[in-house]
């Protein structure tokens, strides 16, 4: 019943003269492209989206503003009225640099891409964001993951062991960490910043959900960089994220970003979406509502587990996800995410984002039917 809307790709990949693969780095001929699933009449729990749409009003007023965008001309390229509405918005320090990027991703690339020097090791956590692993070795950089224990806290003293011994040129620390949606301590984090000779990525895209952040850290830190992006907090479709550095350091990660990354309907549609204050504050109440409430309902379940988490998704262990995941899809339309199989410590864990108040009431359902059927 539900309807592909993604675009036609040949179902067997074509011949192709080896002398054209060789060209392609080992990297890009072996690794395994980023799925995502169909989702078209789904309901979608599965990417840390907001579940809100914009209401009728503020789509005929954002309409109005981008009948007015000269797609003719290049963007600002330095997006500078942006970068004053998102200091605003999120009431950032005036001492630090502010970069902006195509999603959180560009920032995590331009990163990386200015440290990219034969030899040099980027360490995180693991399992963290994928991204880190990936874009390193698609760089050529060598990836070095600590893992996180089961329970999906970390051994901090192997931890800056590693570092001390590995000396990457750069760390990354999801704070709170996707996907377990768990928050390191904070004198770990300042640990990390005093112990790293290289730069301390701390990545907050889950700010908004999160009991602590590590700005006023960053402030104090030469090696410290702050990443944030829009996109959990309902604006994932037009792509932005930013990023505080230090002055002294800015220029070098300005010097690869490409100088119109952002477009100009991602810039007028941020400035008008940062404006409605009250609106994105509501959206985030309702999602950290929902998710107390699933929560207080996951953990009355028999059958599974149900961890803490400060970002907009929660994980549960079920004893068998794969099945879990595959009924929910086929047999309910939900489509959440199944870690199984990602990471040791991630076996049997589904990622379920919060969704609409009645999408959460249907995976009740499902959930219930599943795990009393089983
Ligand atoms: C979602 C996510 C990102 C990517 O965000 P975009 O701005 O959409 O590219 C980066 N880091 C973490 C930890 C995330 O969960």
């Amino acid at each position: 019943m539900t309807t592909s809307n993604h675009s036609a790709t040949p179902s067997t990949t074509p011949s192709v003269t080896p002398s054209l693969v060789s060209l392609f780095t080992d990297k890009v001929q072996t690794m395994q492209p980023y799925h995502v699933p169909k989702s078209s009449g789904m309901i979608k729990l599965d990417a840390m989206e907001s579940p809100y749409k914009l209401p009728e009003q503020m789509r005929q007023a954002l309409a109005a503003i981008l009948t007015h965008v000269n797609i003719n001309r290049y963007p600002n390229s330095s997006s500078s009225s942006l970068g004053a509405a998102i200091r605003k918005a999120f009431s950032l320090p005036a001492e630090l640099s502010l970069m902006m990027g195509n999603g959180s991703d560009e920032l995590i690339q331009i990163v990386l891409m200015a440290l990219m020097r034969p030899g040099a090791k980027v360490l995180s956590p693991v399992p963290s964001f994928v991204m880190y692993q990936q874009v390193t070795e698609l760089l050529g950089m060598s990836f070095v993951g600590v893992d996180f224990n089961p329970d999906f806290s970390l051994d901090e003293a192997s931890f800056l062991a590693t570092i001390a011994r590995e000396q990457p040129a750069v760390v990354f620390l999801a704070y709170p960490n996707n996907p377990t949606g768990v928050i390191l301590s904070r004198a770990l984090i300042e640990k990390v910043l005093q112990t790293s000779n290289g730069f301390v990525v701390i990545d907050e895209a889950y700010s908004a959900y999160a009991s602590d952040s590590a700005l006023d850290l960053v402030a104090r830190y030469e090696n410290a960089i702050l990443i944030r992006t829009l996109s959990k907090i309902g604006m994932a479709g037009i792509r932005l994220g930013y990023m505080l550095s230090h002055p002294s350091v800015a220029g070098f990660f300005e010097n690869v970003r490409m100088p119109y990354n952002i477009n100009l309907f991602t810039q007028a549609t941020a400035r008008f979406m940062l404006e409605q204050k009250t609106y994105l504050a509501d959206c985030v109440n309702h999602i950290v509502a929902e998710k107390a409430a699933l929560y207080d309902w996951l953990s009355a379940q028999a059958g599974l587990v149900v961890y803490s988490s400060e970002t907009n998704f929660l994980l549960v262990r079920v004893d068998n996800a794969p099945e879990v995941f595959s009924r929910l899809r086929d047999d309910y339309q939900i489509l959440v995410k199944n870690l199984d199989g990602q990471h040791p410590i991630l076996k049997n864990i589904l990622r379920i984002t919060v969704g609409l108040p009645a999408e959460n009431a249907k995976l009740k359902a499902a959930l219930t039917e599943i795990l009393t059927i089983d």
